[in-house]
């Protein structure tokens, strides 16, 4: 089983049941359709950081106010902001199937969050490049919305990264982003180099880690 297919399993629920041979089917065929209809886009920047105490974090011009943030960014000088997204078409899909095939849209909607794992994991090795070009190392990304990061941030966020033109990436006003599937993050970026697994700090053995999110 790939990785973005153990996702998929787990984002459906299965913990350590063994999954059945129709819903892996069904699984392998919504990753065949994703694949064709994702626009897979993103846009990222690094910025200058500033840790001000133990829970105010400036990146850029943004000002942000996260204990959970502040930890997993001590120590780290810059960051890299990003906005992801797997496009319109998905959304379309996901919709059309909510009406036509709850089962299947169930699947779909799994898929496609796993879908954008990937896609994100596989981006970050171009930042991890970046990075090790000026001596640096990744830290686990951090979104806003998880733990007291606040959702509200996403705005300020997609305004630094000019997403709506770049990548056609905006929010409604509860701070739902649109496309759906899409994200946005902040990856530290620090001097010192810990054994960061790119899956994030839920996949990483370190459980003793000060940055741990
Ligand atoms: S727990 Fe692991 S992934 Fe998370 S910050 Fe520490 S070393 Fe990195």
């Amino acid at each position: 089983m790939d990785t973005r297919t153990k996702e998929a399993v787990r984002y459906l629920g299965y913990g350590r049941h063994a999954v059945d041979d129709y819903t892996l089917a069904l699984i392998g065929e919504a990753f065949e359709e994703l694949d064709l209809l994702a626009a897979r886009r993103i846009v990222y920047r690094i910025f200058d950081l500033t840790l001000k105490g133990q829970d105010c974090i400036e990146i850029g011009n943004l000002c942000i106010r996260s204990r959970g943030l502040g930890r997993n960014l001590n120590g780290c000088s810059k960051a890299a902001v990003l906005g992801a997204t797997l496009g319109i078409e998905i959304d379309m899909y996901m919709k059309k199937l909510s009406i036509t095939d709850m089962a299947k849209a169930v699947v779909v909607q799994a898929c496609a969050a796993a879908l954008l794992e990937d896609y994100l994991d596989s981006c970050q090795l171009e930042i991890e490049e970046e990075a090790d070009r000026q001596g640096l190392y990744l830290r686990p990304r951090f979104s806003p919305g998880y733990g007291d990061f606040p959702i509200q941030h996403q705005e300020e966020i997609l305004r630094m990264l000019d997403a709506a033109k770049k990548i056609g990436l905006t929010m409604t006003g509860s701070s739902m982003l649109t496309p759906t599937k899409s994200v946005t993050a902040v990856i530290g970026m620090s001097r010192r180099k810990e054994p960061c697994h790119r899956k994030g700090c839920e996949a990483c053995k370190m459980t003793d880690c000060p940055y741990r999110r």
